[in-house]
């Protein structure tokens, strides 16, 4: 899934590619993944409109056209968006293909058939799921040591991996930047946010800057093509079983709450057992402290 950092390079890519393009023709290729809100067919709707601004908010792109219309795409887990140009093969698992008046072409495809794309009128985001539902942009200035402090009281009983990956509360940190702040921070996933102390707040707030920003600065730097995943920075996401890169330590995989996390357990371990361990005989390891 495209995160953060990815969005904003596709944004910034878009804004100097496209911005003020008029929209020559509008193919859409997969109607079933379009929820047109217009009341007209989007080809009709679309062509001969220009693209006058171009942002995103939390996981979702936006796309606002001569003011009066806007596309939002969530590309979900595996959609990518491609600007396609002259001696480009275009992707396949078109989901729409825009032409341009510079004859280059916008396609959304998505293999997984995920993802979904709003045409609507602006500011009409009632009907995305999830879109008026974004926390604290963490990239604002009103996001400070203070108020993750505060978001953390508030949702104590969450464990931190599900906490900073919650879009209602941190917008928005996706799984894989998500492990990486945690490594960064050296906090094991399952760690409830009431155990952790203030100096492991202060930690993870620092992550978060750092790991983002570190990210962007990565995506930037790559020069990839804004369909390609830059991800070869990552220090323990999809890296199972190869070597921590700070302590030579096998990465694990396990499961939280239905999503595959990646830690290292030498630099993020367990804080403290949970359960007793009852098979374990008195005066084991596994006893002490539990
Ligand atoms: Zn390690």
């Amino acid at each position: 899934m495209p995160e953060l950092p990815d969005l904003l390079s596709i944004t910034q890519h878009l804004q100097r590619r496209i911005l003020n393009r008029r929209i020559v023709s509008a193919t859409i290729h997969q109607p079933v993944a379009i929820r047109n809100l217009l009341g007209e067919p989007p080809e009709d709707a679309l062509r001969d409109l220009f693209f006058t601004r171009i942002d995103f908010h939390g996981p979702f792109l936006r796309l606002t056209l001569s003011s009066t219309v806007e596309i939002v795409v969530h590309l979900m887990l595996a959609g990518r968006i491609q600007h396609q140009v002259k001696g480009d093969h275009p992707l396949g698992f078109k989901i729409i293909a825009l032409k341009l008046d510079d004859g280059t072409w916008l396609n959304i495809c998505d293999e997984q058939k995920m993802a979904k794309i709003y045409i609507l009128h602006p500011g009409d985001y009632t009907p995305i799921p999830g879109f008026n539902e974004q926390g604290i942009d963490i990239r604002s200035p009103g996001f400070t040591e203070d108020v993750l402090r505060q978001l953390a009281k508030q949702h104590s009983r969450k464990q931190v991996r599900v906490f900073i990956n919650d879009h209602t509360i941190l917008s928005s940190i996706g799984n894989a930047y998500a492990d990486e702040i945690l490594f960064a921070a050296k906090i094991h996933p399952k760690t409830i946010v009431a155990s952790l102390s203030p100096a492991e707040l202060q930690g993870l707030y620092r992550a978060i800057g750092e790991v983002i920003e570190d990210g962007i600065r990565h995506v930037a730097g790559a020069g990839q093509p804004i369909h390609l995943k830059v991800r070869d920075h990552m220090k323990v996401r999809n890296r199972q079983g190869l070597a921590c890169p700070v302590c030579g330590t096998k990465i694990r995989r396990e499961g939280v709450r239905g999503y595959d996390v990646f830690f290292c357990p030498a630099c993020q371990p367990v804080r403290r057992k949970v359960f007793i361990d009852w098979s374990k005989p008195p005066g084991g390891e596994n006893s002490a402290g539990a």
